[in-house]
């Protein structure tokens, strides 16, 4: 084991940790960011970096000998398949009623995340984080996130025309046919690389399919954003395959036990470090199982009551619909999302229209909605198997997929048209068994003080989504950005 004293150390590459990161450098301050995923900075045998979502290998999942692919099934068959073990992007962490999807590697949730950048309306702010002035965060937090992050729109006459986009212009004729009200969603993919990507001069990455197991050119994901003005620091040191599995308090701070990992997962090596200040920024699910783990085994025994508790999914369901023959949804797909249809204030529901990039013409409209729901779980030790648990009921569901039947239901009505029941299973038609959006876990102002600061340690930190209590009502990510923005802001004023 090595020794070493860090005055503040990062656990987690995400958006909470790269915003930590980066403004703690800015304040003169040196950071160790630590990271279980891979760099993903190195291209692979077939010259890119990241797999495409059609032809996923060992880079696209985390530690599993098969894949598992949020739509398992097409035309109801199966479509998983066995690929060698690999600290891969793409983590689908199984606990008893629901699998969570997570990024893995140096840029977290942003290396495959669909780049949705949505603030919030500020009339629902008040559901999101209740203890938050939404003047600070609508005036400065949320504008700085957006402008870091890069996030733009889509060009209205390029959405109107492309091929690309065939299947948002159904989704959006379809809301207006039944009345609802639709939004341009804005992201943090390069438009302007995209129209080149269209138009043939650019190697293609939106339109080639790709997204779920990373994006080799138009994201920005946090490499291109946060991270890379964190590695323009020089204060900032990023150790990629290496996992915290303690943190202890210790003369001088915390002792902070991190293991090195090899590409398949087994620990190669052991060491400590000390440091003043520890952020947890291992996201939603990391960040819980750290703090549940680390409070039940006695290391970090004082922290409250309230830790592991306020988890939601952030109201995720899928379905799909099957249209009439006359309104295909092209064969051509951007993986990039840039249409949501808004019932929240008299459904509870937020439904993006989603790609179905199979590269074939399928006629079916997919959709991933956000939804009102007031199912929240908690985190707890199991001693007897040394893990964490989940205790979510696939059930609680019932309530998103009542949510989002508020839009579909009358659309189908409208269209005459049926949902899909191929897509997940046989004759089945809610994608009601996962979540994209994990969040709580350490909510703001309970597990921790209202910037984040963990009651009963001097010096520890959450920053990252485990704040957020369940719900963003839209796209978490723009969210979780800036409030680790005006949370980092005061803790460097305060206890720098
Ligand atoms: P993360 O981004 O999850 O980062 C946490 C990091 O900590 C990870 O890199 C992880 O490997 C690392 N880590 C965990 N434990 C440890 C440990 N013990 N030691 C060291 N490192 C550790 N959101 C949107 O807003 N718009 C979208 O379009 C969108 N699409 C999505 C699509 C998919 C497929 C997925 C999975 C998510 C999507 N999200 C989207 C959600 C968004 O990516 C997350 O909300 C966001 O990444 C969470 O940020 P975070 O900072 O809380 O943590």
């Amino acid at each position: 084991a090595d020794a070493a004293v860090v005055p503040a150390l990062v656990i987690g590459t995400g958006y909470g940790g790269s915003v930590t990161a980066l403004r703690l450098a800015q304040a003169g301050v040196d950071v160790h960011m630590v990271e279980m995923g891979m760099a993903w900075d190195t291209p692979g045998a077939d010259g890119k970096i990241f797999a495409n979502t059609t032809t996923p290998d060992q880079r696209s999942f985390w530690l599993r000998t098969r894949t598992k692919q949020p739509l398992s099934n097409f035309l109801g068959f199966p479509i998983d398949k066995t690929i060698p073990k690999y600290t891969g992007i793409l983590d689908a962490e199984e606990f008893a009623g629901i699998t969570v999807y997570q990024g893995r590697g140096v840029g977290g949730g942003s290396l495959v995340n669909g780049g949705m950048a949505v603030t919030p309306k500020r009339e629902n702010f008040a559901d999101v984080l209740p203890t938050v002035n939404p003047d600070e965060m609508y005036n400065t937090y949320y504008p700085r996130a957006n402008a870091e992050l890069g996030v733009g729109l889509i060009r209205p006459a390029w959405f109107d025309t492309t091929d690309a986009y065939q299947y948002a212009r159904v989704g959006r004729k379809h809301a207006q046919r039944s009345n609802f009200p639709y939004v341009f969603v804005p992201t943090v993919y390069d438009w302007n690389y995209m129209e080149q990507e269209a138009a043939g001069t650019v190697p293609k990455s939106a339109l080639a399919g790709e997204i779920l197991y990373g994006n080799n050119y138009g994201k920005k994901s946090l490499q291109k954003s946060y991270i890379s003005k964190i590695r323009a620091t020089g204060r900032v040191t990023i150790s990629p395959l290496h996992r915290v599995v303690s943190v202890v308090p210790a003369t001088g701070g915390y002792k902070v036990t991190i293991e090195q990992l090899n590409t398949t997962g087994d620990p190669i090596a052991v060491k400590e470090v000390t440091a003043a200040k520890v952020f947890f920024a291992a996201g939603s699910v990391g960040t819980s199982k750290l703090l549940v783990k680390l409070k039940a085994t006695g290391a970090l025994p004082n922290l409250n009551g309230e830790v592991g508790k306020g988890w939601g999914d952030n109201g995720n369901v899928m379905c799909g619909r099957a249209n009439h023959l006359w309104d295909p949804t092209g064969a051509l797909q951007s993986s990039i999302p840039t249409l949501g249809i808004d019932n929240w204030a008299a459904g509870g529901a937020f439904a993006e229209v989603a790609p179905l990039p199979t590269g074939i013409e399928t006629y079916a409209s997919f959709y991933l909605s956000i939804t009102r729901t007031p199912n929240r779980a908690q985190f707890t030790w199991n001693a007897a198997a040394g893990k964490v648990d989940l205790n979510w009921q696939t059930a609680w569901k019932s309530v998103s997929i009542n949510a989002a039947k508020t839009i579909f239901d009358k659309i189908n009505s409208k269209e005459g048209t049926i949902y899909r029941t191929d897509l997940f299973g046989v004759y089945k038609i809610w994608g009601d068994h996962l979540t994209y959006h994990p969040l709580g876990g350490a909510v703001l102002n309970k597990a921790t003080d209202n910037y984040g600061r963990l009651q009963g340690y001097p010096g520890l930190y959450v920053t990252d989504g485990s704040l957020i209590p369940g719900c963003t009502v839209v796209n978490p990510f723009v969210t979780i950005t800036a409030l680790a923005e005006r949370n980092i802001e005061k803790i460097i004023a305060t206890d720098f």
